[in-house]
């Protein structure tokens, strides 16, 4: 918080203060504020955080007021329209973190800091339309006399009574959209951007609780179901699923809302399915954990921050080290924040957490609805939740005395945001710890190379967990040659004969095995063996996937499908094949080699909502599936005892990949892939199937040897100067003529050529993805000296897009890219 912000908000919190303007962040792609005058009424009202509607060209918008106060800026000013919050949605300390985002990831401050508000979501987008005076004036004259057919007329008469939204206007009068445009041509109508509240009532019955709640004054007429329904509640005391209620009182989804909106029954929502898995009593901490912890707590201790690294080997007990370090933080007084990659994969973590931290635990889960999620939002805002768990984004959580942050899996790639503010969870929590002097801890087994290096360079502090708890052993890893298997059996199997093996004696014990495929589909493309040719996205340039279930081939970047040809449609040939292996495939496969076993699958064509996750991990840890097959998604965090085998069914999928972090990425994966197995008492065996058992990082994943890696792989990063060892961002345009993407960047290419002091540029190329969602792609790489530099430059190449006056999506920069794909 800057000096200026301090003195603002201590100015906004006296009330008497009246301020004349504000100056309003919107979510426009334009890297400033705007100032608006406050109309008398909100002079002592309007505080810096709080949302505001204000009118914009010809629109109105919701944005963030930065800042009040009382120097009049030259010109005409609009005043603001709408005060939305009373009291500020983000405090000083998050608008400053946005100021950060905005600043390193170059992106229009506005639009971070609508990501940044989360009660956007408690509230439903729509437009409403009036009529200005012009349009009134004309309505009038036309109005009089003129026949009823003419649909415009239909439009002016209505908006004559009263403004309308357009969801409305459109089920009056299908037509309605293109002659309000018309209308707005003319200036007859004016569009205000709203938001409605969303009716809490409205959410499906199976998110819905219900509970007694008062009896009713007599008199009061009810129907007969509302009145059973009623009658029901007071027997069962409790909350009770509306879905499941109506096995018990027909209709009572209808009743129950009628019920609540008389303030006689309360409606909540659902929590989360397998979140509240009870867990065992606190741990007594190993020597190495200890040694872990006692560190943790002596810095928070000192109120200072600090980083720390916290490499611990899969099964090491790194989230009991979590716990207690929570503990130590709130037993200080303080709040903490664990973040994690995606929460409906951990099931079990937020189950310990609500074990340890009961009510004081508020779960940011993607799964919940908006209201719910207001409703946390509410409850750590006002203090009474002080343990905050969440994905990404729960680094905005509005959290007061921050005293901790863990960030989970801290290599994970969810947490980087793939769209605009492209931010790293990751990164911006520890800003935000430095700023609220608390500590964070990273903690992985398979660290990111950035965060090794920080910790290797003194500025985190290393903490390892080199053993499994319980000294139990590692699991031993066997590499499976496929090129060999191939030469051996003369058959393009999925599965070596080693790997069948090994699954049967699995189930002949009962115990239980996890597949990794790290592609969906049931094979991944389908070529010509006559011509060579691979069918493709006719859109995006990718190869299609073939999906069997539905007998359809899809783009997995747009989505695009069509069905399987029958001929080849380059030169007219038979002979279609289908190539590679997907998950689909993968199973069918193993129902063949298999009959007997149970086996689920989970990706994203059977993992639809995210509740899903969870009931088929949750069955799976009971035992209800022998075999569970599933893409990368299988390969996180999960720790279920009985799994005693992974089989990997291609490790080489992804090193083939123009990405510099195609080792990193394939070693990460099978480390923890092998992490799954052997964490019970039974001890675990992995197998690798490759066809490159040579490289590095599958070596070294099988000898679950991060160090090793880490020396080979930081070698390769400072030959080549890639991160660490340099600043990057990856500069793509893109537009819907492929000329005009070319010219943009054959332009920014000249600008950066020859290549400044401290910088190294790479293209302009084609994109990997040269076309995507009808678009073309061009890219630059930039590899600077320095954070400083590398910033500036981006600061230069947006300036000139905008002189060239080029669309404001036409130029995406991503900074601390983690694929160039
Ligand atoms: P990691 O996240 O490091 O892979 P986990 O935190 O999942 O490891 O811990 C692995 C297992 O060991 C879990 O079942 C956990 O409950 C258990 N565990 C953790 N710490 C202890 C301890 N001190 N004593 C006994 N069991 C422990
Ligand atoms: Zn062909
Ligand atoms: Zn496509």
């Amino acid at each position: 918080m800057t000096d200026h912000d301090k003195t603002n908000a201590g100015k906004n919190a006296c009330a008497t203060a009246q301020m004349l303007y504000c100056d309003v962040s919107l979510p426009v792609p334009l890297d400033q504020s705007f100032t608006y005058r406050l109309p008398e009424t909100l002079r002592h009202r309007a505080q810096a955080g709080c949302r505001v509607l204000v009118p914009f060209g010809s629109r109105n918008l919701t944005g963030v007021v930065v800042k009040t106060h009382d120097q009049p800026p030259g010109g005409a000013l609009k005043e603001v329209l709408r005060l939305i919050d009373e009291e500020p949605v983000l405090d000083a300390e998050l608008i400053s973190l946005g100021r950060w985002i905005s600043q390193y990831y170059c992106a229009p401050l506005g639009e971070v800091l609508r990501g940044m508000t989360p009660l956007t979501g408690e509230t439903r987008k729509t437009k409403l339309y009036s009529l200005t005076d012009a349009g009134r004036d004309t309505a009038r004259q036309l109005l009089l006399g003129a026949a009823d057919d003419d649909s415009t007329l239909q439009v002016l008469r209505l908006l004559e009574a009263r403004p309308l939204s357009a969801s409305y206007l459109q089920k009056k009068l299908p037509q309605a959209a293109s002659i309000i445009r018309s209308l707005e041509k003319k200036g007859f109508i004016e569009i205000e951007d709203i938001e409605a509240q969303r009716d809490p009532l409205r959410a499906s019955s199976a998110r819905l609780r219900a509970s007694w709640l008062a009896s009713y004054p007599d008199g009061m007429k009810l129907t007969k179901r509302e009145r059973e329904l009623h009658a029901f509640l007071e027997l069962h005391p409790g909350t009770h699923n509306l879905a499941e209620l109506e096995t018990s009182v027909a209709g009572a989804s209808q009743a129950a809302r009628a019920l609540a909106r008389r303030e006689l029954i309360k409606l909540e929502p659902e929590t989360p399915t397998g979140v509240f898995a009870a867990e065992g009593p606190p741990r007594t901490l190993n020597p190495h954990q200890l040694q872990a912890y006692q560190q943790i707590e002596e810095a928070l201790r000192s109120g200072k921050f600090r980083t720390f690294l916290m490499h611990g080997v899969t099964g090491s007990g790194k989230t009991e080290v979590y716990l207690k370090s929570i503990d130590a933080c709130i037993a200080l007084g303080r709040s903490a924040l664990l973040l994690v990659p995606e929460i409906a994969l951990t099931p079990a973590m937020a189950g310990q957490f609500f074990h340890r931290f009961g009510d004081r635990v508020a779960i940011l889960h993607s799964a919940f609805h908006d209201a719910e999620r207001a409703e946390q939002w509410r409850r750590i805002r006002g203090g009474a939740a002080t343990v905050v768990v969440g994905t990404r984004s729960g680094v905005f959580a509005p959290i007061r005395g921050l005293g901790l942050v863990v960030i989970d899996e801290e290599h994970d790639h969810s947490y980087k945001q793939q769209e605009t503010p492209r931010y790293n969870g990751r990164d911006v929590a520890i800003v935000r710890a430095q700023a609220a002097g608390a500590v964070a801890i990273l903690g992985s087994a398979t660290p990111s190379l950035e965060t090794r290096y920080n910790a290797a360079g003194g500025k985190y502090t290393l903490l390892e967990l080199p053993e499994r708890i319980e000294q139990r052993p590692m699991p031993e890893v066997e590499v499976i040659d496929m090129r060999q298997e191939f030469l051996e059996t003369r058959k393009q199997a999925t599965f070596s004969r080693r790997l069948v093996e090994t699954v049967t004696e699995r189930l002949e014990k009962g115990e239980q095995t996890m597949l990794l495929l790290n592609r969906r589909g049931f094979s991944s493309y389908v070529a010509c063996r006559a011509c060579g040719e691979r069918l493709e996205c006719i859109n995006c340039a990718v190869t299609l996937t073939y999906h069997r279930r539905d007998r359809r081939m899809l783009c997995h970047y747009c989505n695009y499908a069509q069905k399987v040809p029958s001929v080849c449609p380059k030169c007219g040939s038979e002979y279609l094949h289908f190539i590679g292996t997907g998950s689909e495939k993968v199973e069918e496969e193993l129902h063949r080699d298999f009959p007997t076993a149970r086996i689920a699958r989970m990706d994203r064509d059977t993992v639809s909502g995210k509740r899903h996750f969870e009931t088929i991990l949750h069955g799976f840890r009971e035992g209800d599936f022998d075999i569970l097959v599933g893409t990368q998604m299988i390969a996180k965090g999960h720790d279920i005892p009985n799994v005693t085998l992974v089989g990997v069914v291609s490790a080489d999928i992804g090193l083939g990949l123009p990405d510099f972090r195609a080792a990193e990425r394939t070693f990460q994966l099978l480390t923890q892939a092998a992490g799954r197995a052997g964490r019970g008492d039974l001890p675990g065996i992995v197998l690798i199937q490759t066809i490159n058992p040579e490289h590095y990082a599958i070596r070294y994943a099988s000898e679950q040897n991060y160090n090793g890696f880490y020396e080979k792989e930081i070698q390769f990063r400072k030959l080549m100067r890639y991160p660490p060892f340099c600043a990057l961002a990856n500069v793509l345009v893109r537009s819907q003529k492929q000329e005009d993407a070319l010219t943009m960047s054959t332009e920014l290419g000249r600008l950066l050529d020859p290549a400044p002091e401290g910088l190294k540029i790479l293209g302009p190329a084609e994109a990997p993805v040269p076309k995507l969602k009808s678009e073309f792609r061009y890219q630059l790489l930039i590899k600077a000296a320095n954070r400083k530099r590398l910033n500036e430059t981006l600061r230069e190449l947006q300036r000139f897009a905008q002189e060239r006056k080029w669309g404001p999506t036409s130029l995406v920069i991503d900074v601390d890219p983690l694929t160039l794909l």
